[in-house]
This record gives structure tokens, C-alpha cells and sequence, in this order.
């Protein structure tokens, strides 16, 4: 990847080579105003190029940024995006199929969370998908994050929507600040509650107290810890383990899916909530590399999570594209390590003025 004179390059197959260089790269443009040219889009992926979940982040990122768009259209691998300004508003958005709205938001919330004046976003498509945060991890983990940095974010899910039928509804409610502040997330503190919720969409409940069951067995949460809700649309079933510390609340999720049974999805989420308590971290390995963008722009903070994945290191450097800032690594042992990032020679946010 490297800066041209006036479009940053991104090159779309680099690292982990999935969607989120696109989001990042997106969602940076419209902060800091500058314009960029990304190729091989989600070049790793199965699928590759944009697909509709894709597209509807571009759209929505060149609404509310009022950008002059290139190669906007399904299965494109390349994009340019010149963005004008950020405009704090009054959106919905609908990513038209079960692709995840959750990621949507990803890319358009850093642009609106420093824009000039609070924002309303309404967002439709799938609120729990495989390989995306769900709502419920959105609302409870990530969003109270980054209000410690400052601004004021609530989110109220409408309806869930499971893949393949979509249909799900979220509203989030924004009063931005004008520079994020940086948070120091090193400890977890004590423990102090513990929820699973099984969610059940036009399926069966007995599907959700079977993976309940294996929690009450394997994690020792009592009946007081565990609920049922039912959806009548759907398909669709997810496990969400939420832990919520002192000073953090981080969620673990199994998706249901055909030919799988109940108790494996709970083993799935149960795993990951076992292998987050014995790090005994504050961040786990999925919020971490969401942390990457806001920690960024904030200029600074510092977070201890487990070893980052292979998506948090690409997205380190896709972000490092766009603001000048350093992110340090450094291990405390093989299961911790202290994500630290500190600012270089100022680079400049939006000056609110069109350039093409
Ligand atoms: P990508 O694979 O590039 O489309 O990015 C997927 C994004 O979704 C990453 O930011 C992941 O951290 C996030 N993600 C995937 N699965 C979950 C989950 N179960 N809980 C929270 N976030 C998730």
C-alpha cells in the first residue's frame, strides 16, 4: 500500500484480505478526508469483490459523506472513493439481503461519532450473522467502549434478522464529540455478572434450553443466568455468553446451523468464554481488533488483550494508511499482550471542504 499524491492506494489482498480493509479504509476516508483507491478487493475471500452487505457500506459511506464514488457495483474488486464532507443526519440504511447491518454501522459510526452534530441511523439487514459482531455484542461490548472515549451512543434492537432471511432492525442514536478521548482498558476488575441468552427465531425453544443445559453444566452459571428468547421470524438461533467485569463486558456467541447439533454451537461459545476467563485479559480476541480504529483516532490509549489475530494485524496497518499514528505490541507472557497506540506527527481530520 502507499500514498499517492492525492489518493491513498490500498491494496485489498493484503494481509488477512477480507472486508474489513474496505470497512476501514471507508470509514477513515470519511474521517480524516482523504480520498482512496482500493484494488483486489476481498481478494482472500471465497466470493471475492463487493457483495451486497459490501455495497450497502460503500452507499451508506458516500451518503453520509457525500462522496464521489467509482466501481460501486456487486462483485466489483476495485473502488474509488473521494469523499466531501460528513454530514450528521438522519439515515437508514438496508443492506437488502441477511448481510450483516452490524457491519454496515462498523464502517459508517467513526465518521459519525466526531461529525459536527448528532446523527440518527436506522439499519436493516442481518443483526446476527456468523463472522460479524452481533447486536447484542455491538450494544453491551463495543458501543460502552467507545462512549469512554466520549461520545454518546445508544443502540435498541427492533427485531433480530438470521441468516438467509435478513429482516432484522437496529436504531442507534449519536451525539458525537469533537476528538475521541484515550482510555486505558488494562484490567478486567471482579467479575460481576454472567448471562447466556438463547435465541431462538421461528425454530423450536427446545433448541435454546438444550444449549442452555451444556452453559448450567460446563460454566456453572445458575438458572438465574440463563434465558430463553423466542422471535417468530426466522430461521435462526444464536448463543450469546456475556460476561460483564468491573470494567469491561465482553460476549461469546455460537451461531446455530443446519446439521449442527444445539450442544456443539453451545460448546463453541463456551470455549471462548473459557479460554477469555483463564487470559484473564479485559479485551478479547474479537473486540481487539475492533478497538484498532477508535483507539486510533482517539490518537492514543492502551488495551491488554490475548495474542492479536491475523485481521487485527491487517487492520493495524490499513489504519496506519490513514493517520499517522504508531501501535505498539508488546507480549507480557504467551496468552497477554498490551496493545499501546500513540500518535506521530499530527496528520490532520476532515477539514469539511469538497477537494474534487
Ligand atoms: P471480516 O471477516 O473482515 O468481514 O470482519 C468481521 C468482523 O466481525 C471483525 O471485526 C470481527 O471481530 C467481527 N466478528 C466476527 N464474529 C464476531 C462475533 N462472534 N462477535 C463479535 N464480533 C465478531
Amino acid at each position: 500500500m502507499r500514498r499517492g499524491e492525492n489518493l491513498i492506494e490500498i491494496d485489498g489482498s493484503f494481509g488477512e484480505g477480507g472486508g474489513q480493509i474496505l470497512r476501514t479504509s471507508l470509514a477513515l476516508s470519511l474521517v480524516t478526508d482523504q480520498a482512496f483507491r482500493i484494488r483486489n478487493i476481498r481478494a482472500a475471500r471465497k466470493k471475492p469483490g463487493l457483495l451486497r452487505q459490501h455495497l450497502t457500506a460503500v452507499n451508506a459511506a458516500a451518503e453520509i459523506g457525500q462522496a464521489k464514488v467509482e466501481g460501486a457495483s456487486l462483485a466489483s474488486c476495485e473502488l474509488t472513493f473521494r469523499p466531501c464532507s460528513v454530514a450528521a443526519s438522519s439515515y437508514h440504511f438496508a443492506v437488502g439481503s441477511a448481510g450483516s447491518a452490524t457491519l454496515v454501522l462498523q464502517t459508517i459510526l467513526p465518521a459519525l461519532i466526531v461529525a459536527s452534530g448528532p446523527s440518527t441511523v436506522v439499519l436493516e439487514g442481518g443483526t446476527h450473522n456468523p463472522h460479524a459482531p452481533p447486536f447484542d455484542f455491538l450494544q453491551k461490548a463495543f458501543l460502552p467502549e467507545l462512549n469512554q472515549m466520549g461520545p454518546m451512543i445508544a443502540a435498541t434492537l427492533e427485531r433480530p434478522g438470521f441468516y438467509p432471511a435478513g429482516g432484522g432492525k437496529f436504531t442507534l442514536t449519536i451525539k458525537p464529540v469533537p476528538q475521541l478521548s484515550p482510555i486505558q482498558v488494562l484490567e478486567r476488575g471482579e467479575i460481576q455478572c454472567c448471562r447466556a441468552t438463547a435465541i431462538v427465531a421461528g425454530l423450536p425453544r427446545q433448541i435454546a434450553e438444550r444449549e442452555l443445559k451444556v452453559v448450567r453444566e460446563k460454566l456453572a452459571w445458575s438458572d438465574d443466568a440463563l434465558h430463553v428468547e423466542v422471535f417468530p421470524n426466522g430461521p435462526g438461533n444464536v448463543l450469546m455468553l456475556e460476561i460483564q467485569s468491573e470494567h469491561i463486558t465482553e460476549i461469546f456467541t455460537g451461531f446455530g446451523e443446519l446439521g449442527v447439533r444445539a450442544e456443539t454451537v453451545a460448546q463453541g461459545a463456551i470455549a471462548a468464554a473459557q479460554a477469555y476467563l483463564e487470559a484473564g485479559v479485559p479485551v478479547g480476541n474479537l473486540l481487539a481488533d475492533q478497538l484498532i480504529l477508535p483507539f486510533a483516532l482517539a490518537g492514543g490509549g492502551s488495551f491488554k488483550t490475548v495474542p492479536l489475530s491475523w485481521h487485527a494485524q491487517t487492520n493495524i496497518e490499513v489504519v496506519k494508511e490513514f493517520l499517522d499514528i504508531d501501535v505498539h505490541v508488546a507480549s507480557e507472557n504467551e496468552r497477554v499482550c498490551i496493545v499501546e497506540v500513540s500518535q506521530r506527527a499530527g496528520k490532520h481530520l476532515s477539514s469539511g471542504t469538497c477537494r474534487w
